[in-house]
C-alpha cells in the first residue's frame, strides 16, 4: 500500500481513550478496535466482537489527527479491540506515521493471528500485550476452534516484541492451573517479560449467568502466581 493509498485506508473504530495507564507501561493512548475473531465468555467488551458493525469507520489520516491533541502527553499508543492484528495493513500506515513523532506503538492481542500475513505489522511493532485466553482447541471458552496462540507468544519473545503477558484464570471451561504453568515454562527465560494472572470478574460481562460461579478463590489465585514463581518466572502479578 502505497503512503498516500494507505493513509485513506478505513479502520472501524470503537472508541480511544486519550489516557490509559493499564495497556502498556508509561501514560498511553488507547484505541479499540471494533470486530474480533473469537467470543470469550467473559469479554466485558461484546461489542467490539462484531467484525460487520461499523458504527464509525475513520482513515488513519482522520485518526492521526484524532490523537493529536493527545500525544505530546503520552509514551505511545497501545490499539486494542475488539483484535487489532485483523486490521494488520492500515495498523502498519499507523504505526509508521507515529514513529516518526516518536511515540511508541503497541498492540494488545489474543494471539491467534496468522503471524507470516500480519508480518508488517509485527515489524513495526514496538511491543506485544499477549493475551494468553485458553490452550484447549475446543472453544468452550473462546467460542471457536482456535490453536496456535503459544507458538505465536514463543516468536514474539524470541524477536523482543513482548511487554506483557496475560492469563485470566477461571475454575472451568479453562485448566488455569496447566495454562499458567505452560506460559511460566516459557517465560523463565525472559525475566523483563512481566506475567499478569488475572482473576475473572463477571459484573458487566458477556456471560455472566455462565461464569458466575466458576470465579476462583483468593487462595486459588495465590496458588497460580507461586507456580509462575516457583518455576522460575521473575516477573509475576497476580490480580484479584
Ligand atoms: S479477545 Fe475475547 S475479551 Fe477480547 S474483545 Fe475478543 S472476545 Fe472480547
Amino acid at each position: 500500500m502505497c503512503s498516500k493509498e494507505g493513509l485513506q485506508s478505513k479502520l472501524p473504530l470503537h472508541k480511544v481513550l486519550p489516557f490509559a495507564n493499564v495497556d502498556g507501561i508509561g501514560n498511553r493512548t488507547s484505541i479499540f478496535v471494533q470486530g474480533c475473531d473469537i467470543r470469550c465468555l467473559y469479554c466485558h467488551n461484546p461489542e467490539t466482537q462484531d467484525v460487520k458493525f461499523k458504527e464509525r469507520e475513520v482513515s488513519i489520516e482522520d485518526l492521526i489527527k484524532e490523537i493529536e491533541p493527545y500525544t505530546p502527553y503520552v509514551r505511545g499508543i497501545t490499539v486494542s479491540g475488539g483484535e487489532p492484528t485483523l486490521y494488520h495493513k492500515q495498523l502498519e500506515v499507523l504505526f509508521d506515521e507515529l514513529h516518526k513523532q516518536n511515540l511508541t506503538c503497541y498492540v494488545d492481542s489474543n494471539g491467534y493471528f496468522d503471524r507470516e500475513r500480519i508480518a508488517s505489522l509485527i515489524e513495526v511493532t514496538d511491543k506485544f500485550l499477549f493475551d494468553v485466553k485458553t490452550l484447549d482447541s475446543s472453544g468452550d471458552l473462546i467460542g471457536v476452534k482456535k490453536t496456535g496462540n503459544l507458538e505465536n507468544l514463543k516468536y514474539l519473545l524470541k524477536l523482543g516484541k513482548v511487554e506483557e503477558v496475560r492469563h485470566v484464570a477461571l475454575t472451568s471451561f479453562v485448566d488455569s492451573e496447566n495454562v499458567v504453568r505452560q506460559i511460566s515454562e516459557i517465560l523463565k527465560d525472559y525475566p523483563e517479560v512481566l506475567f499478569r494472572i488475572i482473576k475473572v470478574h463477571t459484573r458487566g460481562c458477556m456471560h455472566e449467568d455462565l461464569i458466575k460461579d466458576k470465579v476462583p478463590s483468593n487462595r486459588f489465585m495465590g496458588n497460580l502466581g507461586k507456580i509462575a514463581s516457583d518455576i522460575g518466572v521473575k516477573l509475576v502479578r497476580v490480580q484479584l
